[in-house]
């Protein structure tokens, strides 16, 4: 375990953070932001769009067991990170976990791209740089972590692939990384368990068969997967083999249907009841910079139904979840506290490598980290933003601006349940 620096890092930010007076000025500072976010003038998408072409229901595994089982076959629970405890040692009281949004180190499905890329920013840009250097830059991030959750937003294999996109479509991307991605994930934190979330718009751009080639090969570098179907991805951290469950859900084709409240609330609540830290990964909204506010009501994006966000978070918090992870936006969005959980409506693009918009504020992303109770609740929190660079050179963004974003945000849209981001990332949300 590597939770110690990180434990007393943040008890020290968490002091230092009470002794500062709240910043009556980034209301205001917000309107400076937004200002700042005029249209990008490039032609390049926005970011990995939606799939307009097939939209089927997601899948809906339902096992309902009566009695604590084994994942199935397909989500095998993941002794990740045994660690060198022993049978003896006593279960973790906190567990640290940090987690980032979107993910996708590269396409095989189309490389045209590098080639416009190498002209307009006059250097040669490798449509495959090696994965390992960039991911570097956001390892010291997560150093401290015990697991790490971050978003696949595309697939992962090679070989030939069935058109997900209609010729002349517009709208409709694919993406796939190859197979070097899924060990570099893994790498990024070789303390700590990895976990990649498939429930997105992207993971299915090479197929079904594309869609269990990616957690195969995920699983086969040691990333455990989540959002496959409704049972718990459970996470081994020192003795137990389920010292943490993940869900992950979307309102597309690939996971858990995240408009099906109910659902979300049983499938959350029967985790809650069995391993009480739950954490919830979810791919839902609109995208883009018209995207940063968080609605109270259902999004359409380009004609889908990407869910209601808040509904979805508040049933997931509700049924047991100590933290809601979002992405899908593309852009940083609001974190409300709800009692002892935290929901980040939208982490925004961590590391997306490709012939993406990485203009103001789809540039901005970044990483939560907190720390889990044994009971499911959240002991502290901190965010570090990240920044990238065309073409998607991702690192710390030593102007924090995402911190200073995420707060405005989160004040605007949950004037009663914002949590507080000091600007060195230190998450507020219990009453002095
Ligand atoms: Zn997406």
């Amino acid at each position: 375990m590597k939770a110690e620096t990180f434990r007393s890092g943040l008890r020290g930010a968490a002091v230092s953070a009470r002794a500062r007076p709240r910043r009556p000025g980034a209301l205001a500072a917000l309107s400076l932001i937004l200002a700042g976010c005029a249209p990008a003038t490039t032609r390049e998408p926005a970011q990995p769009q939606p799939e307009t072409v097939e939209v089927a229901p997601a899948e809906a595994v339902e096992p309902e067991p009566a009695a604590p089982v084994p994942a199935p076959a397909d989500t095998p629970a993941v002794a990740a990170r045994p660690g060198p405890d022993t049978a003896a040692a006593p279960e973790l009281e906190l567990v640290h976990i940090c987690a980032g949004g979107d993910v996708m180190l590269g396409n095989n499905l189309d490389t045209l791209w590098a080639r416009a890329a190498s002209a307009r920013l006059g250097q040669a840009v490798p449509a495959f740089p090696d994965p390992d250097g960039l991911l570097a830059p956001l390892a010291p991030l997560v150093v401290d972590a015990d697991l790490v959750l971050l978003n696949i937003e595309a697939a992962i294999g090679d070989g030939p692939a069935p058109s997900k996109c209609r010729p002349g479509s517009t709208t409709c991307y694919a993406f796939r990384q190859p197979p070097a991605v899924a060990g570099a994930l893994a790498r990024l934190a070789p303390d700590a368990a990895v976990v990649g979330n498939v429930a997105n718009n992207h993971a299915m751009d090479a197929g079904i068969d594309g869609f269990r080639s990616t957690a195969q090969h995920l699983r086969a570098a040691g990333v455990a997967v989540t959002g496959v179907d409704t049972l718990p991805t459970l996470i081994a951290l020192g003795p137990r083999p389920d010292t943490i469950a993940v869900l992950g859900f979307s309102t597309f084709r690939a996971g858990p249907d995240a408009r099906d409240l109910s659902a979300v609330r049983r499938h959350v609540a029967r985790a809650f009841a069995r391993y009480r830290r739950v954490v919830v990964s979810v791919h839902m909204g609109a995208e883009g910079r018209d995207a940063q506010r968080t609605p109270r009501q259902t999004e359409i994006f380009l004609g889908e139904d990407r869910g209601n966000p808040v509904a979805f978070a508040h049933a997931a918090v509700e049924s047991g979840a100590a933290l809601v992870i979002g992405h899908g936006p593309h852009v940083l969005r609001a974190l409300e506290r709800r009692g002892d959980a935290l929901i980040f409506y939208s982490l925004g693009n961590l590391l997306t490598y490709g012939p993406f918009n990485m203009s103001e504020p789809l540039n901005r992303g970044a990483i939560a980290c907190a720390a889990i109770d044994r009971a499911g609740r959240v002991d502290r929190a901190r965010l570090h933003p990240t920044i990238q660079r065309p073409p998607g050179r991702a690192e710390p963004d030593l102007s924090r601006r995402g911190a200073e974003l995420i707060d405005s945000l989160s004040r605007l849209d949950f004037p009663e349940s914002a949590a507080r981001v000091e600007a060195d990332g230190t998450v507020r949300w219990r009453s002095p």
